[in-house]
């Protein structure tokens, strides 16, 4: 009787996804500072700033926002 080994197939592990390709880079996140919401995200000399319906923004620091929640001027 042969020994039952379960069907193992060679995984190959081609990771051909670069991970420096992203179209919009995530970067370190902007957070209001009086309620720790999301503003928008700090990479390099830019701040990507994304809207809920959509808009997206990038423009070079320094940004100041007014946050919706809390209202407080924030600058990065
Ligand atoms: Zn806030």
């Amino acid at each position: 009787m042969p020994t039952p080994y379960p069907s193992r197939q060679s995984v190959s592990s081609n990771c051909t996804r670069a991970a420096t390709s992203l179209p919009t880079p995530l970067g370190h996140e902007w957070r209001c500072t009086g309620c720790d919401k999301l503003l928008g995200r700090r990479s390099g000399s830019v701040v990507l700033i994304q809207f809920a319906r959509g808009h997206q923004y990038r423009a070079p620091r320094p940004v100041s926002a007014v946050c919706r929640g809390c209202k407080t001027l924030n600058e990065t």
